[in-house]
């Protein structure tokens, strides 16, 4: 059969699961081979019950010998089982239990054979998993090759498919299709066995090593699709004809007299970079990543001026409105004095200031919605985006889609670590700010148990006595309006009176606009000596004078958001002070914490998230605009990333139409992923 064919038109697969099955996104045949294992389990030789703690999972093949709902009352239904091990031994019992999950009650019956994969704890003279994985074994002929006796995979499955159905619709999909038709877009590996073969033993491999060996090749193939895409895409865009914008740097050296401070070396290496990609008649598509305080914005405006100069507009957003005004009044502030009109726009002010009646602004501010309003940057010659990582590779596709492209520069304190930023931004040139203003006092950060509030509360009141300021953040539970409300004037009403008398201010996001705003400049004028706020203060607010934040139930944060939230500090020459107040006992999450307490470095931080939590919460779809990883994991195995970069460049480099007829597969598919994109792009 054609890979191709679709679930419902195949007759072993029942009707009323199709529904369930999309819900998997699983369509065809081939979406059935390639809906790869979470994990497997070495059911050829089963573990002895365990006895007591088993720190790590176990899995055990027993047969149910007793089943009970449990005594409690109200909210605690639970039902346990007595199995004893299939196996035939006497010895110990294991109990398995499940609360509110009535339906496994209706599933189990005694004389069930389960095989079991869970945790188990000492409770009393027992040895219990509560809420085991489980898999009732039922006597079918095909069982013993597809269920037991040999390592068997474990699928993603959900509402009404079960891991035991998948698994075997999984097995007949790879009986039934002609597997050769599955060849690889990799131009050269078509027809070859060793990929049929892969496929095979990714799902039902014979050993542990078959699997691994099937599992580096079938990333090999994820990774190059991933990269040849990455490959193309750049190599369109510099295909595209650019506009030469040389600029004087008149301009440029009036800023630099002005400013209090010398630039950083890091920053003059930034500004000379864009310089050069402006003046060339190419499209610059460059990414500037600098951990939080490394003075992205005066790279930004020095860009502007550069534009200027150049006799075009330029035009800076921000994700949010707090950040358009914060960065608006900077650039008034430091370019009226030269003689540039600098306009705002976002969605409920639109003011231009300097030169009023000269002309339009030279320099537009605004937020991201005015990608959305085409007009608005018809002329604009430079385009900085600033905090990317709210931001994604469809809405930049847009702007290069745009005849008279800009050039465009994005910004982005998200450290993204080497071995991702190939993955994250691979169609964009890359400069590092890696040195800080050296100016900075330091930041300490500390971990302390939220019994310790009061004395937090002191320790925050002396700083403000002392003419400092503080912020205070608290994670939002629940987005809903009301709630959300609720949990603004609850905090505020906690915190009123452990401060007092110092004057608080509250600030989050079912404010209005201006009220936001207002809020924001009372803070940074000094009128208000705390700020308790949600993460909308986590990018880019910048209020010097500000040394303490301190940061509730922190551990609901992942550690990059926790960098950046406390980047917020630490922006003046006074020491600064990072309180992070866990709300829990669990130790994992402490260690995790006490990375921050150990580092400022947001590279470390972020490869210590990224060690932690996957690469899941850096890469976003919405961001990359790239197929997400299904076998690959990284860092791990960024050797295999290495390789098929190199190979897909080699592509390219040797065909960059891809003309050759044993690239045409390759061709068809990456026009069928742009296709996509540009359909979801809209
Ligand atoms: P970020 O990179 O996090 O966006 P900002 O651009 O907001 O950082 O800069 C943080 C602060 O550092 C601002 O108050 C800015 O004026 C100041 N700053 C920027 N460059 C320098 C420098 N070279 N020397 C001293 N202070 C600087
Ligand atoms: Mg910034």
């Amino acid at each position: 059969m054609n890979p191709l064919t679709r679930l419902a038109e195949v007759d072993w697969i029942p009707r009323q699961r199709l529904p369930n099955l999309r819900r998997l996104g699983l369509d065809t045949l081939a979406d059935l081979i390639t809906h790869y294992p979470r994990r497997h389990e070495d059911r050829s030789r089963f573990e002895p019950f365990p006895d007591g703690d088993s720190g790590s999972p176990v899995l055990v093949h027993g047969v149910v010998v007793k089943a009970a709902h449990l005594p409690y009352g109200g909210w605690k239904r639970g039902f346990q089982v007595t199995l004893q091990e299939a196996s035939g031994g006497w010895g110990a019992q294991l109990v398995c239990r499940w609360f509110n999950m009535p339906y496994v009650a209706k599933m189990i019956a005694v004389g069930d054979q389960l095989v079991v994969y869970g945790r188990s704890k000492k409770k009393g003279r027992q040895t219990v998993v509560d809420f085991p994985e489980f898999e009732i074994i039922e006597d079918d002929p095909e069982a013993p090759r597809i269920h037991l006796g040999r390592i068997t995979p474990v699928h993603p499955a959900g509402e009404g498919v079960s891991v035991r159905k998948l698994r075997e619709w999984v097995w007949r999909a790879l009986d039934v299709s002609n597997l050769i038709e599955l060849r690889s877009i990799i131009p050269g590996a078509d027809n070859s066995t060793a990929r049929i073969e892969a496929l095979r033993a990714i799902h039902f491999p014979e050993s542990m090593d078959a699997l691994e060996a099937a599992r580096q090749k079938l990333v090999g193939e994820e990774f190059f699709s991933m990269q040849a895409l990455i490959v193309s895409r750049r190599s369109r865009l510099d295909a595209m004809p650019g506009k030469a914008r040389p600029a004087s740097g008149r301009l440029l050296e009036a800023l630099r007299a002005s400013l209090p401070f010398e630039l950083t070396g890091a920053q003059l290496r930034a500004i000379e970079k864009i310089r050069t990609d402006l003046a060339a008649p190419r499209r610059m598509n460059r990414l500037l990543q600098g951990d939080v305080g490394s003075g992205k914005t005066l790279v930004a405006l020095s860009a502007a001026l550069l534009t200027v100069e150049a006799g075009e507009q330029a035009a800076i957003m921000a994700p949010t409105q707090i950040l358009a005004e914060q960065h608006f009044r900077t650039f008034r502030r430091l370019l009226e004095p030269l003689g540039v009109r600098v306009g705002l726009r976002t969605g409920s002010q639109r003011t231009q200031t300097g030169l009023e009646l000269s002309g339009p602004p030279q320099v537009i501010v605004g937020t991201h919605a005015l990608l959305h309003d085409p007009a608005e940057l018809q002329n604009a010659g430079l385009i900085v985006i600033d905090e990317q990582h709210k931001f994604g590779v469809l809405q930049r596709s847009k702007l290069s889609a745009r005849p008279e492209a800009p050039d465009v520069l994005v910004m982005t304190a998200t450290p993204i670590p080497r071995t991702l930023a190939q993955t994250a931004y691979g169609d964009l040139d890359v400069t590092i700010l890696d040195e800080k203003p050296a100016n900075r006092g330091k930041v300490i950060t500390g971990i302390r148990h939220a019994s310790k509030l009061p004395e937090a509360a002191a320790f925050l009141r002396a700083q403000a006595d002392a003419g400092r300021q503080a912020y205070i953040v608290y994670p939002l539970v629940d987005t809903s309006e009301k709630l959300e409300l609720k949990a603004a004037t609850a905090e505020f009403e906690k915190w009123k009176p452990l401060l007092a008398p110092h004057a608080c201010a509250i600030l989050h996001g079912r404010m209005r606009p201006e009220e936001k705003d207002a809020t924001m400049r009372a803070f940074a004028a000094g009128e208000s000596a705390f700020l308790i706020a949600t993460t909308v203060i986590e990018v880019g607010v910048d209020v010097p004078n500000a040394t303490v934040m301190l940061i509730e139930n922190a551990e609901r944060f992942g550690l990059a958001q926790l960098h950046q939230l406390r980047g917020r500090i630490g922006r003046g020459s006074h020491k600064s002070y990072c309180i992070l107040v866990p709300g829990t006992e669990d130790v994992e999450a402490i260690e995790r914490l006490q990375v921050l307490e150990h580092t400022n470095d947001g590279f470390e931080v972020a490869e210590a998230d990224l060690r932690l939590r996957g690469p899941g919460d850096l890469l976003g779809t919405a961001q990359t605009g790239l197929p997400q990883l299904r076998l690959g994991v990284l860092p791990r195995d960024a050797n295999i990333l290495q390789d098929a970069r190199d190979a897909a460049r080699a592509i390219f480099a040797a065909d960059p139409a891809l003309n050759s007829p044993e690239h045409s597969r390759l061709r068809e598919w990456l026009d069928a992923q742009e296709a996509r994109l540009a359909a979801v792009a809209g």
